[in-house]
């Protein structure tokens, strides 16, 4: 049988786990896949792309485990009463090609996209970075914060976003945190202004320049998330040029990151390869890092195979016969066919 997650059975088991054990945990399963970085067969992301946004599928396997996940970018749902990022996914056994789990991956991407931007962070941003600006307000707002509190020590966050309702809900979501402050700011550069690391998070499809060189100051680690797509950008080029810059799978950042804006030949470093220890990130305080995320396969992986860990443990979700259970496995009429 195969184990369902649906969207209340994740949200129980991050209850049960505890949001920061939660956090810690996903942190421990993605770095370490990281790590392994080479063992993975890897490709960049499948996207099929309309006026309105993108649909995309992302597969990756180790000798273990296959994972894939769909997961669509549409800017302008939220108008239309629907979330701008939305996904699910499927974890299987490489061995028989068996589907282990069939799992919600919207409230999963939020959760792994915030632990890998925090986990680009312990590894490129100055140590002793303590605050942070956010732009953008949206779904994956109050994700990225949490997870830079537990991981990063970030205690002071200032937002902005170009709709007040979008930080009137972000106030009101970490008023539970009390070791978080958070502070309205009134415009990005007002937001961005001291800050040690910088997190764009912002969805609009066209080539917006969120971030501008005038922004930057030295040592600055930038995590920029929202320019994900071909035509979907937030950095500034001269930001981009300012800096040492990061990416996941290379051949997908390349087409999909805020790269695209820069020629083939400009260098950029992998991620896996400072987390694994093998490079050193930072190369000097003054440095402005930046990491270009756009998200990657193995992240889905990472989570999923995480997920799947607790629900066993605790108990959580469903089984449901996606897969015929057969007493003969040839004979797959028998279940079809039951009158004539
Ligand atoms: P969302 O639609 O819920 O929120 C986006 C927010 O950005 C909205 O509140 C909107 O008002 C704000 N915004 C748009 N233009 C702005 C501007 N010029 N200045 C300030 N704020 C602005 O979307 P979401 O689910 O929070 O996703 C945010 C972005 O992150 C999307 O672009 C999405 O594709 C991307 N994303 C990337 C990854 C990754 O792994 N890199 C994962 C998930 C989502």
């Amino acid at each position: 049988m195969t184990l369902f997650l649906d969207v209340n059975a994740l949200r129980d088991l991050v209850n049960k786990t505890g949001t920061s054990q939660f956090i810690s945990g996903l942190l421990h399963f993605i770095e370490q896949d990281f790590i392994r970085w080479p063992y993975f067969d890897k490709s960049p992301r499948t996207a099929a792309h309309s006026k309105a946004g993108v649909i995309e599928l992302m597969p990756v396997a180790d000798d273990v485990n296959y994972g894939f996940k769909y997961v669509n970018g549409h800017p302008k749902n939220p108008t239309l009463g629907l979330s701008t990022v939305m996904a699910f996914g499927a974890l299987s056994d490489v061995d028989s090609g068996y589907p282990k789990l069939l799992s919600e991956m919207t409230l999963s991407t939020a959760f792994r996209t915030a632990v890998t931007s925090a986990m680009a962070a312990k590894a490129l941003a100055k140590p002793n970075a303590r605050n942070m600006g956010i732009v953008g307000c949206g779904s994956q707002c109050e994700f990225q914060v949490i997870a830079f509190h537990i991981i990063n020590n970030i205690n002071e966050v200032r937002i902005f976003d170009i709709d007040e309702e979008a930080m009137d809900k972000v106030e009101k979501n970490l008023k539970n945190y009390p070791n978080i402050k958070i502070i309205r700011a009134s415009s990005v550069k007002d937001c961005v202004q001291g800050a040690d690391i910088v997190t764009t998070v912002t969805a609009d499809k066209t080539n917006a320049t969120i971030l501008t060189s005038d922004m930057i100051e030295e040592g600055m680690h930038i995590n920029g998330v929202g320019g994900d797509c071909p035509g979907k950008t937030e950095l500034h080029i001269d930001v981009l040029k300012s800096g040492k810059i990061f990416v996941e799978h290379e051949a997908q950042t390349r087409v999909e990151g805020d790269i695209q804006q820069l020629e083939a030949q400009h260098p950029v470093y992998p991620l896996w390869r400072v987390i694994a220890g093998l490079d050193i990130g930072r190369d000097f305080e003054k440095q402005i890092t930046i990491f270009d995320s756009v998200g990657f396969a193995l992240e889905d992986l990472s989570i999923l195979r995480y997920v799947y860990e607790l629900a066993v443990e605790f108990k959580i979700g469903e089984t449901i016969s996606l897969i015929p259970a057969l007493d003969n496995p040839k004979d797959l009429f028998k279940l079809a066919v039951v009158t004539n």
